[in-house]
């Protein structure tokens, strides 16, 4: 109720701003009208619908579906056949900012590129925020904290990263994980997918696999025999968040708003509780 009033405001305040600037420059106006609502603006939390561009109409996502609980190909998932945590926070995005949300599928490598070539408006595919890549894209706020484990059969005695020394390590190809590993200087081989890199370890064709916490829990809840390996000092906190363009701050600002949103209020968190338990 309280939100309709102050639209009522703002809109009353921007037509007189806009009567009263008629014939003058248009820049004028947005000015002016914010100006003029900034106490009453200040009573409220502002909403995603309220601080959108009135331009985006619609969202243009892609993510890779390959990375359980947060985005997989399912007969009846949220936005269409596309669900799991992550398309769970863009449908809602939608509701929120009332814009159109459409959902492509790449390979996870090629998100980024796409977005660059502006083939799409952002990724939400799991990403982990990292250095190299906010050379090429804006990210939005953080929306979840995440970490690099080793997935090994249950009788294996890899207890921590320095143990995977002289071990067959798989790794998928462009994520973090692969980094990490290069990083500690072992020779891994990297896989397209996940599922891949778990064939491989329940093949016994390699010792151990690295990737994501949550991924990891979901292979060993669906493959029996195999255990997640944690090392906190080895593998540090990540940070995933969504992508734009570089410079799109219109777009920025409304998934930024939304995102905020839905961490005040729980509502990131239920989902996540939601597909992990799942
Ligand atoms: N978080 C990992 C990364 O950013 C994996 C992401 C993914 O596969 N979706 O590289």
């Amino acid at each position: 109720m309280k939100k309709k009033v102050l639209a009522m405001m703002l809109t009353a305040a921007m037509a007189a701003t806009m009567f009263v600037g008629c014939g003058e420059k248009k820049e004028a106006e947005a000015p002016a009208a914010s100006s003029a609502t900034s106490e009453a603006a200040e009573e409220t939390e502002a909403t995603a619908e309220e601080t959108a561009d009135a331009a985006i109409e619609k969202i243009i996502f892609a993510t890779n579906p390959e990375f359980p609980p947060f985005e997989f190909i399912t007969p009846d998932g949220v936005i269409g056949e596309f669900d799991g945590i992550d398309m769970a926070i863009a449908a809602k995005i939608g509701e929120m900012a009332g814009v159109e949300i459409e959902m492509q599928s790449m390979e996870f490598d090629s998100l980024l590129v796409a977005l660059q070539n502006g083939q799409i408006d952002a990724t939400i595919a799991g990403m982990t925020v990292t250095e190299e890549r906010a050379k090429s894209v804006d990210f939005t706020t953080p929306y979840y904290t995440a970490t690099q484990v080793m997935i090994v059969k249950e009788d294996s005695e890899i207890a921590a990263a320095a143990d995977m020394d002289g071990k067959a390590i798989s790794v998928v190809q462009g994520y973090t994980g692969e980094t990490v590993v290069q990083e500690l200087g072992y020779e891994y081989e990297a896989f397209k997918k996940g599922t891949e890199c778990i064939m491989e370890l329940m093949n016994g064709k390699c010792d151990v696999v690295v990737i994501d916490s949550a991924t990891a829990q979901k292979y060993v809840a669906d493959n029996a025999g195999l255990k997640i390996v944690e090392d906190v000092e080895a593998f540090g906190a990540e940070e995933y968040a969504m992508a734009v363009q570089k410079g799109n701050t219109a777009l920025l600002d409304l998934l930024n708003t939304a995102i905020e949103e839905m961490l005040a209020d729980g509502t990131i968190s239920e989902l996540s509780a939601q597909y992990i338990d799942a």
